[in-house]
């Protein structure tokens, strides 16, 4: 059965799509971005430790050396510090990450080298303080770095081996008493760097991985409330062109599309409710039936559309004289009825003798001369029990009456006028 095949396309909910390649290209572009603050935050708080060093060990070593040295590692800081500010001026397209994700692993391994490369610079003794001094300042200098570095895995054991291997390398060359002890703990702290390194990358990879997916879904929701309002608007145009197509087309069904007049089925319907009404509560109703005077002769002087011209200004004319709550409507073509509710006989025969005059005041420009109108009335009021159509009939007879006996003019239907008196 189709009411059992389940909702139909229309009216099911956007799918999200989530583009894989894209996410992982926007995470790569953010662990760039990530690495490269973190490292220029390194670099800004390097002096500090590289003066601490020369400081305590220059005096020992020479200040020739130790101002090479310091000149050596300062210049890597400053490389950092350069991409740093070259990344922020001109942020690399994700395309661009994978290299600059290499250019910033360099530029970190060489700061880790020339931290490494301190204990040749100085060049202190086995067993003296100042040595152990020297590898307390790269073993701290390591471990904080390892949240710098944990960006990528290669950043993390190229950095934490430049620093932790020349002290190694260093203890064994002078033969120190505990090269051996020296170099396995070393070594302990080089894998316990990358272990909490390689921590620390899941965590930020899949800090950022969550954030890219959020942003996609932010994206593609802002995306579809657009086009939701888009669609939305279209909607709301369609509705009112509907709503003016259905205005026009009820005006076209209850108006006459000449004049304006209801047309002669609302006027049906209206005396329907007014019978309805009389025969329920007694309510009075009265009928004008009005028909201009010789109106062939002014279509046949001045033209149809000076007839045409005719007719509207007579409707104007007359709902100008009307209540709110009487309805004109165009009966034939130039024979219009007024219901007027609540009036009773002579309400209405005043009503027809106002009309008759407003009619007879018009006076219409044409080519031919001017245009004069004039109307014959009749007036009928409801009689309790009456139908619609002897309603009809006996309005029509008084109408035919004022014709009869020289038009121009409002005659009163007689109540108990005969159903048929017109067929004579
Ligand atoms: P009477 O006084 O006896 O009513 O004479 P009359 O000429 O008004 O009546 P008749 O029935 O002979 O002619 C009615 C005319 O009304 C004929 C027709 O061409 C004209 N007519 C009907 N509808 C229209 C219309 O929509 N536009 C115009 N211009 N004329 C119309
Ligand atoms: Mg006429
Ligand atoms: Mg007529």
């Amino acid at each position: 059965m189709r009411a059992a095949e389940g909702p139909s396309q229309a009216s099911q909910l956007p799918e999200f799509h989530l583009d894989e390649v894209t996410v992982a290209r926007r995470v790569m572009a953010e662990r760039v971005r990530v690495f490269t603050d973190r490292a220029v935050a390194g670099a800004l708080s390097s002096p500090l430790g590289t003066l601490l060093l020369v400081l305590v060990l220059g005096p020992a070593a020479g200040w020739g050396k130790a101002a090479a040295w310091l000149i050596l590692i300062n210049l890597d800081e400053l490389l950092i510090l350069g991409l740093g500010y070259r990344f922020r001026t001109l942020p690399p397209l994700w395309r661009d990450s994978i290299p600059w994700a290499r250019r910033q692993i360099g530029a970190n391994f060489l700061v880790g080298l020339a931290w490494g490369a301190s204990v040749w610079f100085f060049a202190v003794e086995p067993l003296s303080h100042h040595f152990f001094f020297n590898l307390s300042v790269l073993v701290a200098v390591s471990a904080i770095c390892v949240t710098i570095m944990s960006a990528f895995r290669t950043a993390s054991i190229l950095f934490s081996a430049a620093v932790l291997l020349p002290p190694v390398v260093h203890a064994f060359q002078t033969s120190h008493p505990f090269a051996l002890q020296i170099g396995l703990s070393l070594i302990i702290l080089f894998a316990l760097e990358v272990q909490y390194g390689a921590v620390a990358r899941r965590q930020l990879i899949s800090g950022l991985d969550a954030a890219q997916r959020s942003q996609a879904l932010v994206d593609q929701l802002s995306q579809l409330r657009s086009d939701l309002y888009q669609s939305n608007h279209a909607l709301e145009q369609k509705n009112a062109d509907l709503a003016a197509a259905f205005e026009r087309l009820n005006e076209l069904a209850t108006h006459d599309e000449l004049t304006g007049a209801s047309n002669r089925r609302v006027m049906v319907e209206r005396l329907e409710l007014q019978v309805a009404y009389k025969s329920r509560y007694g309510t009075p109703a009265s009928l004008i039936m009005l028909d201009l005077d010789h109106f062939k002769k002014i279509n046949d002087r001045h033209g149809h559309s000076v007839g045409d011209l005719a007719l509207q200004v007579l409707v104007r004319t007359v709902q100008g004289e009307l209540r709110e709550g009487d309805i004109l409507a165009r009966f034939g073509g130039e024979e219009f009825l007024i219901l007027l509710p609540l009036s009773a006989a002579d309400a209405a025969r005043q009503t027809a003798e106002r009309l008759r005059c407003a009619i007879a005041a018009i006076e219409l420009a044409a080519d031919q001369g001017r245009v004069r109108l004039r109307a014959s009335f009749g007036v009928a009021e409801l009689a309790t029990g009456e139908v619609v159509a002897d309603w009809l009939r006996r309005v029509d007879l008084a109408l035919y009456q004022a014709k009869d006996s020289g038009r121009n003019r409002v005659v009163l239907a007689d109540v108990h006028a005969p159903p048929d008196a017109m067929s004579g």
